[in-house]
């Protein structure tokens, strides 16, 4: 048997790695991506498409306003012939209770401070500017007017086909079996029909699959799956309704720009797995909750519902680090934000890969972080 080489691997075909392939690739760097399914096929391509700058620590919040550096000129960038559907609707945290406006409030001060245009909105103000929201119960809200929706689908994909057409390998329909290691240092990869690739740097950004191909070379994750549910609405009139969060039951909604409602929520007891399934419980808790807030959505027709899997982590933050072994690059454990993280994640994990210093610092993203105690605390997460 061949066994082929490349200068690094990717193995996932997420948003991650298909931004990291087009960042290797636009630098001339021998790349080859392993994705099981189909590009997009985990959280990327099922994911709410929530941007946002809205986060409390300042870590996420460099790395959150290089992706709205980057997304506005993507497609463009890209240059796939895809419809990356970028709009800049909004997000707002609605708060229910003076100690989580607190909290917005001080995260909106740390987002001031490096110059993202965030602002505190009391109920009139919201009233003022979307009348059909019902405020019952709203103490104020935290809203950002940069932010918004891009696909999630077509944006994976553009980054794919862009790096393909750049002279990366993109591999679909290839599952990675395990990852290779010799004498402390990554060698490659073998997928399941027996294909032996190797390379002196992998990358590992499988979501929430990650863990058990960790464990192929005895590294130990703690990325666990957790289900969770989103459905979408038929077209309605657009009226640019921005994302809005509410912070009491964990409910979101938006509306897309082809004027279908997005809907999603938190729900702790979701199982926790990679397995895709439906739940009525989900969809009558969401839309229970969702018409309360904006009733005008009443009548409105579900045409679709679907699930996916959190990439969790017990601080719900990522891990960007090398691996105990040489030469593994780990970039998972988004949980529940690390679509919008593409660009950024993209970025730094060629600027590692490179032996370039990254753009930001990492320090906070780093695996010892958990066996240390020493967690990544983020005030702004969902
Ligand atoms: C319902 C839902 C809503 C969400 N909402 C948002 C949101 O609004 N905003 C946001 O930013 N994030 C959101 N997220 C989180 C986001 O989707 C993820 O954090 C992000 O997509 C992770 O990207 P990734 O590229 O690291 O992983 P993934 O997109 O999960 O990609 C990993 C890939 O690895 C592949 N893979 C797995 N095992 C193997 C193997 N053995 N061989 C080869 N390939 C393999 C998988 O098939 C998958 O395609 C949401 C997630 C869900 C489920």
């Amino acid at each position: 048997m061949t066994i082929k080489t490349a200068d690094v691997i990717i193995v996932g075909g997420g948003v991650h790695g298909a931004s990291t392939a087009y960042e290797l690739a636009k630098a001339g760097v021998k790349t080859a991506l392993f994705e099981q399914m189909y590009l997009g096929f985990g959280g990327s391509g099922r994911c709410a498409a929530g941007l946002r700058q809205h986060f409390g620590t300042e870590t996420n919040l460099r790395m959150a306003k290089y992706n709205l550096q980057v997304l506005p000129t993507l497609e463009e960038e890209l240059d796939t012939g895809m419809k990356l559907e970028f709009t800049q609707w909004g997000y707002m945290w609605v708060a229910y209770a003076d100690s989580v406006l607190a909290q917005l409030q001080k995260n909106v001060d740390l987002q001031k401070s490096l110059d993202i245009p965030s602002e505190m909105l009391t109920p009139a103000e919201i009233h003022k500017r979307w009348p059909y929201l019902n405020l019952e119960g709203i103490v104020g809200a935290a809203f950002c007017g940069e932010d918004g929706h891009i696909n999630p689908q077509t944006m994976t994909l553009a980054y794919g086909y862009a790096a393909r057409r750049l002279g990366a390998t993109i591999k679909t329909y290839t599952p990675v079996a395990k990852l290779l290691a010799e004498n402390g240092r990554i060698k490659g990869i073998v997928t399941e029909s027996g294909e032996e690739w190797h390379a002196p740097k992998v990358l590992l950004c499988a979501g929430a699959w990650s863990t058990p191909l960790a464990k192929t070379v005895g590294v130990d994750l703690p990325v666990y799956p957790e289900r969770h549910n989103c459905l979408i609405t038929e077209p309605v009139e657009v009226f640019e309704c921005p994302m809005v969060l509410c912070l009491d039951d964990g409910a979101y909604f938006k509306q897309c720009p082809n004027g279908t409602f997005l809907l999603g929520r938190d729900d702790q007891d979701e199982p926790h797995t990679v397995e895709a399934g439906n739940s009525a419980k989900f969809l009558e808790g969401v839309t229970t909750s969702v018409l309360k807030r904006i009733p005008a959505l009443k009548g409105v027709r579900v045409v679709h519902q679907w699930s996916g899997a959190y990439d969790n982590t017990p601080d719900h933050n990522a891990i960007i680090d090398w691996a105990p072994v040489g030469g593994l690059l780990l970039d998972c454990g988004w949980s529940g934000h690390g679509f919008q993280f593409g660009p950024s994640g993209g970025r730094v994990c060629k600027e590692l890969l490179m032996g370039e210093k990254p753009f930001v610092d990492l320090h906070r993203f780093r695996l010892s972080r958990f066996a240390e105690n020493d967690l990544f605390f983020e005030p702004a997460f969902i």
